[in-house]
């Protein structure tokens, strides 16, 4: 079965209703952009659901999988932030994460994962230890969103901003996120405009020219975390087919938009890429594009290869940054942090234990401590 607009659900499955848009509900007997709006706005939702009724459920069930990701954990930190387990149609999970901001007009910005799993590797991330388990689709990556809005009742809303930083690295599944955010951004639905969305890539320096095309383009966040191609290679194994002086030139490539900086995201770790050197060269790169340095204090995780960099030499590589004429910033620590670029969650519902698509492929029965 495809949708009107052509699209493939995964294999065995109906397409998502939360990845359709208001031409994918048309001849349902009822006004598509009324369909729209029933799907997408979670302060109208009821018992964890779309309030569809008796008549239009069944209506729409036959062309649609009309399910939203179900809530396996939740746990909230002191800072008001909140990580959710979901678990999809298939079973398989990710994990998304809903962070309030305390200023004067409610603000929240929700983190969403784009594949189950990621095939990238990098090994200062968690979710790179699980390999790729497959894509999402368009309408799991929206359904995170609206879910997570959906539970946390109105306190979870406000001016909303997205950040595909979850699990997966969104330009390896290009054709679903460009949906998703299509999906995200109308104004029927959650109306987020495109330049408070943010797609944080590993550096997939071909399929950044994609997004030019994208009916809806978010900003950009490149996680660079080093400065030569010999070091990002060591910690990147992608950046071994796209090195630096590429990606810089798919960067500058993408057409600006006026006041658009690039978020250049290092991670920083201790002893491998902290010392005055990595900012000067730091400093050389980032001055090719209109940017903002976010520097990211590495997060530790069971196992993890690297170590934390102390407060005051994160603060003094900042430091050394903008001495250099760099704009850079600090992320500072939250107790449900995404950790940095993108999809540094951890591979579960609980941090350094196995979710269960993992340990189904495997072989291993799943972490005992992951609620259905
Ligand atoms: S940092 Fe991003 S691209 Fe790298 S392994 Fe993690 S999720 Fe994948």
């Amino acid at each position: 079965m495809s949708t009107p607009s052509g699209r493939l659900p995964l294999a065995g499955r109906a397409p998502s209703l939360f990845g359709a848009l208001p031409g994918d509900l048309a001849g349902l007997g009822n006004d598509p952009g009324h369909l729209f709006g029933l799907a997408q706005r979670p302060s109208t939702w009821r018992g964890g659901a779309p309030a569809l009724g008796a008549a239009l459920s069944p209506r729409l069930g036959a062309r649609f999988e009309i399910a939203p990701p179900e809530i396996l954990t939740r746990t909230e930190a002191a800072d008001g932030a909140t990580k959710f387990a979901l678990r999809l149609g298939d079973g398989a999970v990710v994990e998304a994460v809903h962070m309030p901001r305390a200023v004067a007009t409610p603000r929240v910005t929700l983190c969403l994962s784009s594949q189950v799993g990621c095939a990238m590797a990098c090994t200062f991330c968690a979710t790179g230890t699980m390999g790729l388990a497959r894509n999402l689709e368009a309408g799991e990556i929206v359904g995170q969103a609206l879910v997570m809005l959906d539970a946390l009742g109105p306190r979870a809303h406000g001016l909303t901003s997205i950040v595909l930083m979850g699990m997966g690295e969104p330009l390896h599944n290009p054709r679903e996120v460009a949906r998703a955010l299509e999906v995200l951004a109308h104004p029927r639905g959650l109306g987020v405009p495109a330049l408070r969305m943010t797609l944080s890539t590993s550096g997939l320096a071909p399929q950044l020219s994609l997004m030019a095309s994208w009916p809806v383009r978010p900003r950009l966040a490149v996680s660079l975390n080093a400065t030569t191609d010999a070091a990002r290679q060591r910690m990147m194994p992608v950046a071994g087919r796209h090195e630096l002086a590429a990606l810089f030139d798919a960067v500058r490539a993408l057409p600006a938009r006026p006041g658009e900086r690039v978020t250049l995201e290092y991670v920083l770790l201790r002893g491998e890429n902290d010392a005055a050197e990595d900012a000067a060269r730091l400093a050389a790169l980032a001055r090719g594009v209109p940017h903002v340095v976010n520097v990211i204090p590495f997060n530790p995780w069971p196992g993890a290869p690297h170590a934390a960099p102390t407060e005051a030499a994160a603060r003094g590589f900042v430091g050394a940054l903008r001495a250099l004429g760099c704009f850079a910033t600090l992320r500072r620590t939250r107790g449900l942090d995404v950790r940095g670029a993108c999809g540094q969650l951890a591979r579960g519902a609980v941090d350094g234990d196995r979710c269960p698509q993992v340990a189904a492929r495997d072989g291993a029965p799943p972490n005992p401590t992951i609620r259905a």
